[in-house]
């Protein structure tokens, strides 16, 4: 089965996840990002890594960028922190995020997976990188496509 991008999430609900990262970042000097792509041949969580980098992602001051993978046809999904975050949270929270996340793709709610991910990882970042007055936007919060 083949999918378009646009099929796994409308237009309007790209704006919903974006306004879901600017809400996050406001309480955070963490940056999250979602790539969408058709599909990948490499488990999720490897092809999550490489986007990461090919991003950039593994660029901002404190390595506290979390990306957000989706490969859209088979509904696989992944997160990659960098460094800074990932040394100070456990596996279970990520896994518990990805389960979530899955949960809501497999009843076909793919925004509202992705939105309350978003939410409760911006959470996360707030308690370990606070927002400082002299936060910028490292990274973009549109949602990046393969
Ligand atoms: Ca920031
Ligand atoms: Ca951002």
């Amino acid at each position: 089965m083949t999918s378009k991008l646009e099929d796994f999430l409308t237009a309007r609900e790209e704006q919903q996840i974006i306004a879901a990262i600017k809400s996050a970042e406001k309480n955070t000097s963490g940056e999250i990002r979602v790539h969408i792509e058709k599909s990948t041949e490499k488990p999720p969580l490897e092809r999550a890594k490489e986007v990461f980098w090919l991003l950039k992602m593994d660029q901002t001051k404190l390595q506290n960028g979390v990306l957000f993978y989706v490969a859209v046809d088979c509904k696989q999904f992944a997160i990659y922190g960098d460094r800074g975050i990932y040394h100070q949270t456990t596996p279970d929270f990520w896994n518990a995020e990805k389960e979530l996340v899955l949960n809501h793709f497999s009843k076909r709610q793919n925004v509202e997976g992705l939105v309350l991910a978003i939410e409760q990882v911006g959470e996360k970042l707030q308690k370990l990188f606070p927002f400082t007055s002299d936060d910028t936007d490292e990274l973009s919060n549109e949602i990046s496509k393969g």
